[in-house]
């Protein structure tokens, strides 16, 4: 069995996060917060400790800015419902996932006007055009660092810091970059940081979390019990505990606090160098293969882990559907949530083919997928 869809979650894990969320579910099995007994402290400590490691992993210089949410979606949604009210004009772009571009169309209707910036045939998004996109008032500017149709990287640190001099927030979704590509959110200019911790950081399924800028002043999206200020009859304004309502995921936090670890035990570029060896071997032999196109940068250096390719005259359902059934291989087809991304690039309604290898996929694998689409081409 072949695996090529680390873009939606990487598989399989590195070992050390099983072990450290069967650790936790055993050894740590008490609620976080919710006691003053033993095993909820190591609960505690346990959170507290997987903040730090993805704080310094980060450069997020106060761990307690990080919120942890189930997901890259949950912390879009609490960095867009938490900071655009009525009247606020945001700017985003052509490349975004329905995690973006759903909020946004649901605070379209509570009164929030949205502007969106066309990315060209590779899915670039112009600077230029952004900031022009910005000459009205503008609350903020939201946008994918790297495309999940097209692997294409956005200039965050360029972007970041010019929203920064104009006081517009920005907002970063991280959801196909953390893990493979630097990012430093005090570098960078980012106010607000959404990151899945079950693609690129390796974690499991359910993680993820929200970096908020001090000093940024959110609504909370989820409201209950924070295990603090009981009798207060709003959630506390303390962070994290503002934002994290209810009990928290703590195998999977424990899981994704080793995911981050891991990479950290790796090496800075150690995956960005892997992903893009297997990313040359990928494109060179795809090239080879009568009738594929590929979409997104040519420029390698810009391109993130997901690969999209449509094979002429066929459709990729088709394509996905033969390369799981006869060569056991399991590759993502269709719109992949973004189909704005697709509009862009000329492939709505019917997609791509998207290939994303992750850092434990090997060169055995792609020479398999390339011999696979070879036979079906
Ligand atoms: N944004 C992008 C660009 C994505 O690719 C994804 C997931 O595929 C998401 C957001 C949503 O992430 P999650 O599944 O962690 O909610």
């Amino acid at each position: 069995m072949i695996y090529l869809d680390n873009a939606a979650t990487s598989y399989p894990k590195p070992e050390a996060v099983y072990q450290a969320v069967d650790h936790a579910l055993r050894h740590c099995g008490a609620n976080p917060g919710r006691g003053g007994h033993r095993m909820a402290l190591d609960a505690s400590r346990l959170l507290l400790a997987a903040r730090e490691t993805i704080a310094s992993f980060f450069a997020i210089p106060d761990a307690s800015r990080v919120v942890f949410t189930s997901g890259a979606t949950e912390a879009l949604n609490l960095a867009l419902f938490g900071a655009l009210n009525s009247g606020d004009r945001v700017v985003t772009t052509s490349m975004e996932h329905n995690a973006v571009l759903r909020p946004l169309r649901a605070l379209q209707d509570r009164g929030v006007e949205v502007v969106k910036v066309k990315a060209d045939q590779e899915g670039f998004v112009s600077p230029t055009d952004l900031s022009e996109a910005c000459s009205q008032p503008t609350k903020m500017v939201v946008m994918t660092h790297c495309s999940n149709v097209t692997g294409t990287v956005q200039a965050i640190a360029d972007i970041g810091p010019w929203c920064r001099q104009q006081e517009i927030l920005f907002v970063v979704d991280a959801a196909q970059s953390a893990g493979v590509l630097p990012i430093d959110v005090e570098a960078m200019g980012i106010d607000l940081l959404a990151v899945p911790g079950h693609k690129g950081l390796m974690g499991p399924t359910g993680t993820g979390f929200l970096y908020i800028r001090e000093g940024l002043e959110l609504s909370p999206l989820i409201y209950g019990g924070t295990g603090s200020h009981y009798s207060s009859p709003l959630p506390p304004e303390e962070l994290p505990e503002r934002f994290e309502s209810g009990t928290l995921n703590t195998p999977g936090i424990a899981g994704l606090a080793a995911g981050v670890e891991f990479l950290h035990s790796l090496g800075s570029d150690a995956v960005l160098k892997h992903e893009r060896e297997l990313l040359e071997q990928l494109v060179a032999g795809l090239k080879e293969i009568p009738g594929v196109r590929l979409y997104g940068p040519s420029d390698l250096s810009c391109h993130g882990g997901a690969l999209s390719l449509t094979l002429d005259g066929r459709d990729p359902a088709e394509v996905g559907f033969l390369l799981d059934r006869e060569h056991d291989i399991m590759v993502r087809v269709g719109l992949h949530c973004a189909p704005d991304a697709h509009r862009t690039i000329g492939t709505f309604p019917s997609g791509t083919i998207r290939i994303s290898p992750g850092f434990l996929t090997i060169e055995k694998d792609i020479v398999a997928l390339l011999a696979g689409l070879k036979k079906i081409a």
